[in-house]
């Protein structure tokens, strides 16, 4: 889903490297590309598969022969096989029956299990879906052979509540290990697949960033810090490498992480106002839930309007520059009035040029 978003084209060596990291880190299941999209996206998700990673590859397939068998010809051993559900596309974008759909999806699943591949059946558009259908299409995706279900949140109009309720009545009713695949409409997505592992659930699709069409899907980093801070779950997963992963994909897709993301947003591990500088100089769990250095990302402290003497003393102290106690509060002074006259921060370099000339009066 990552490189659904539109504009976003990963190279060949792009996608192989993200695909090394994703590994590192200790993501099972990487879904590698569409290999009946173009022969050089099969040839990519092909390279990705002989690159001996850990984890298991899995190559995406509509409910199609040709799309099987492109994935066959590459070195996956998962296919995710996707066909719509829900009422609204198959009237609209199918022009199928139900029994259409139905049929498409266990031949398929027949075909590729026949072929030795790990299988998850997705219900796209599954949270609009009719529940009596999604359970039919689960039950009898399940009886030919599909590993899992991945039930898909393509519109994100999942609520936790709904989430939760769902995927446990599917696991009830069917018996089918389940997947969730959350988008972010509603800023919604991790929370949803929080609560679809509360409910039983054993896998999440996510992406780095929260990529994917409109507002993207469930982040890697998102849920992973969630499963592991909040949950206090210990997972087998890398979580120093999260912070280089989601600054490559930030580079290599072009669409730049927000100051203000969850996990890997600049402002995550930087301060400027003076309660909040003071705290965390003197301990920084006063103001951060997990150290920067964890997911490998570095602190950051931030002079300007906001700061107090506690952050000026300790920035002037770094560059070498003792000041006293009155010079100090001078100092302060100035770095707001600058701060505020030109309504940005002060950069190290104007911060030094301030001080020296306190202190020499
Ligand atoms: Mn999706």
């Amino acid at each position: 889903d990552g490189e659904q978003t539109p504009g976003v084209v990963f190279s060949d060596e792009e996608k192989l490297q993200i695909a090394r990291l994703l590994d590192e880190i200790g993501v099972q299941q990487i879904e590698a590309g569409t290999p009946s999209m173009s022969p050089a996206e099969a040839k990519a998700v092909k390279g990705i598969g002989k690159d001996g990673l850990k984890g298991s590859i899995m190559g995406w397939s509509r409910a199609v022969k040709g799309d099987v068998d492109a994935v066959l010809s590459t070195e996956c051993d998962a296919i995710a096989i996707s066909i719509a559900t829900s009422d609204i596309h198959l009237q609209y974008k199918l022009k199928m029956s139900r029994e259409e759909v139905l049929e498409k999806a266990v031949s398929m699943v027949e075909y590729a299990k026949d072929h030795g591949l790990y299988i998850s059946l997705n219900s796209e558009d599954a949270t609009r879906t009719d529940y009596v259908f999604l359970r039919e299409f689960a039950s009898k995706g399940k009886e030919a052979g599909a590993d899992r279900l991945r039930v898909c949140d393509t519109l994100g109009v999942l609520i936790p509540a709904s989430s939760g309720y769902l995927i446990k009545k599917i696991l009830q009713d069917v018996g089918i290990p389940v997947e969730i695949h959350t988008h972010n409409d509603y800023g919604l997505a991790v929370a949803n697949a929080l609560a679809a592992f509360e409910a039983g659930a054993e896998w999440a699709s996510t992406t780095v960033n929260g990529l994917g069409e409109r507002a993207g899907n469930s982040s890697l980093e998102g849920l992973v810090m969630s499963l592991t801070k909040l949950y206090n779950l210990s997972l087998p997963f890398n979580i120093s490498k999260i912070y280089e992963i989601s600054r490559y994909v930030e580079k290599t897709s072009g669409i730049p992480v927000p100051l203000n993301r969850s996990i890997v947003g600049q402002h995550m591990f930087t301060h400027e106002s003076g309660i909040h500088v003071d705290g965390v100089l003197k301990y920084p769990h006063t103001y951060e839930s997990f150290m920067p250095d964890e997911i490998g990302a570095s602190r950051h402290i931030v002079i300007g309007k906001h700061s107090g003497k506690h952050a000026v003393w300790d920035k002037l102290k770094k560059m070498g520059i003792e000041a006293g106690k009155a010079e100090l509060l001078r100092i302060v002074e100035e770095v707001k009035a600058r701060s505020e006259q030109r309504k940005s921060a002060i950069n190290n370099k104007e911060l030094k040029a301030i001080a020296e000339r306190v202190i020499k009066e």
